[in-house]
């Protein structure tokens, strides 16, 4: 009998199915497989390529109600959560690349210097290989299958390891991609804990696409180092949220509502810290415990909070909101959990000493800090080890990107929270220890490229820089490099140049 992983719907604590962990032999094959359908898949065009990509996106659409009971059982979250924050945010980004991936990909001429005359360059970006995707269990479709279809589009082939939390949603985005028709080989599910990811990345992918949390993102990198494998990594977040008193007030309680409770708070851009002025403190802090009071949990489409996904998370939060009351934080809503679901905790008195403020939570924790001055506001919001999003509300616009430009995130959202990492158009990654490179956008799409630079010489004889070296070589780079470089006159320019060119 080989190992098995358990798929639990959090909402009930009943083990729904059970899965085959793949062997050491397994995730050998289908490596091997991998990179036989490299071969073919890297040599298709990009608009060959889209077209799989439009036919997965019509069948998303189509099975999108069946998705979202998938996404359910394995996550218990809502049911709008699922559809919009997995499936929408996905067919976007599906969309995105049909529409732009030829031209962001297309060969780019470059400019030449002056000392390569009868030179061109230019830039073709070309597919990496077998690229090994490794995602979480808090969005399991959309972190999943975004990496994925971004790698595709970009030439090359694919293995997904899911999270072993959602294996049921990893089976299903199988057999959405064998729907729709991809190639044998060019995107396989291997189903497993962190054992598996681990031989993965034996297995000496291309590339290696990593979203999950900090320890772990460093154990990737540190393995993958022996083979110098790319690696990219998306990890976790202590998103602030900064309320100037101009703020629109009632806009930013219910921002911040959502902000911190979306996905029950395990979310990697989920509010961690509210940093609000002083002036406006009391009024926002009462008007926040209305607002939270508004919150329907449990499972299904009338609810805005679903369970915590994970048992050990309950314990991160509850060791969270220990540290914070032992060390003097006020508790301003009863402690409550129901099974695995846990009830919004809103506290005030809290202190960057604790856990809380220092660390990522991932759960329905509001804790507010009140601050005095904007120089104060930064100062807090960058007293962390993350620098995943952050956002700053305010109806002053250039005072917000004043705010923003000192933030050390890698993303942040002026008056509104967490859906900047919806948009395809945007490049979406870490500072700190929230990670390293960049996915969506250009740039997200790039990264699942080599850059490959060209330069084509029509000269004929030979070159000023060939040997052999002597006295009147160096006196030729002496002149080239004060005519260049040096602060000489147009007409001593001029003279250099027309004298060396003939020699180039
Ligand atoms: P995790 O680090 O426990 O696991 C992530 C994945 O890594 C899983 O598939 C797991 O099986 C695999 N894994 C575990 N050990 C491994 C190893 N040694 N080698 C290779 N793979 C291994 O993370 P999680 O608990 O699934 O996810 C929660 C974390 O993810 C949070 O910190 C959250 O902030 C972060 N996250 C970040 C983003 C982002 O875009 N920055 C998005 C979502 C979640």
């Amino acid at each position: 009998m080989g190992e098995k992983i358990e798929a639990v719907d959090p909402a009930t604590g009943e083990k729904v199915r059970s899965f085959e962990v793949a062997t050491d032999l397994q995730v050998e094959k289908a490596f091997s497989k991998s990179r036989g359908a490299f071969d073919c898949w890297k040599d298709l065009s990009i608009d060959k390529r889209c077209e799989y990509l439009e036919r997965l996106r019509k069948i998303i659409v189509e099975r999108k109600d069946e998705l979202v009971e998938t996404i359910r059982l394995d996550t218990g979250k809502p049911d709008v959560e699922a559809l919009m924050s997995d499936v929408f945010a996905t067919l976007s980004m599906i969309r995105y690349y049909e529409e732009n991936a030829e031209n962001i990909l297309e060969t780019e001429k470059r400019k030449t210097p002056s000392e390569y005359p009868k030179n061109s360059s230019y830039v073709d970006y070309i597919p990496m290989g077998v690229v090994a995707v490794i995602s979480p269990w808090n969005y399991p479709f959309q972190l999943s299958v975004v990496p994925s279809i971004t790698a595709l589009v970009a030439g090359n082939t694919v293995i997904l390891k899911p999270s072993e939390i959602t294996p049921i949603t990893g089976e299903k985005i199988m057999e959405l991609f064998s729907k729709a028709g991809f190639p044998e080989g060019v995107f396989q599910v291997l189903q497993g804990g962190g054992r598996v990811g681990q031989q993965m990345i034996e297995e000496k992918p291309d590339k290696i696409f990593f979203t999950g949390g900090v320890e772990t993102g460093k154990k990737v990198m540190e393995n993958a180092s022996k083979y110098l494998i790319p690696v990219e990594l998306e990890l976790g977040g202590n998103d602030a949220m900064i309320v100037f008193e101009e703020a629109d007030l009632e806009r930013a309680v219910k921002g911040a509502v959502y902000g911190s409770l979306a996905n029950a708070g395990q979310l990697c851009v989920s509010i961690e810290r509210i940093y609000v002025q002083n002036s406006i403190e009391e009024e926002f802090t009462r008007e926040l415990i209305e607002e939270v009071k508004k919150i329907d949990i449990g499972t299904g489409r009338d609810v805005e909070m679903g369970p915590m996904i994970l048992e050990k998370q309950i314990e991160t939060v509850k060791d969270h909101v220990n540290d914070a009351l032992e060390k003097g934080a006020d508790l301003l809503t009863e402690i409550k959990k129901e099974g695995s679901f846990l009830h919004p905790i809103i506290l005030n008195n809290v202190s960057h000493d604790m856990k809380m403020i220092k660390e990522e939570t991932f759960g329905p924790t509001i804790p507010i800090v009140p601050f005095e001055s904007e120089d104060e506001a930064v100062e807090l919001a960058n007293a962390t080890s993350y620098g995943l999003n952050a956002s700053v509300w305010t109806d002053d616009i250039s005072k917000a990107k004043e705010i923003v430009s000192r933030l050390e995130t890698g993303n942040c959202y002026i008056n509104d929270v967490v859906k900047n990492i919806g948009s395809p158009h945007l490049p979406f990654g870490g500072v700190k220890n929230s990670g390293i490179g960049r996915y969506h956008g250009p740039e997200g799409l790039k990264s699942f490229t080599e850059t490959r630079s060209v330069m084509i010489n029509k000269n004929k004889g030979t070159e000023l820089n060939w040997f052999p070296y002597d006295n009147d070589l160096y006196v030729d780079i002496g002149d080239l490099i004060e005519a260049k470089h040096g602060d000489v006159g147009l007409l001593k320019k001029v003279k250099t140049f027309f004298r060396l060119w003939r020699k180039m």
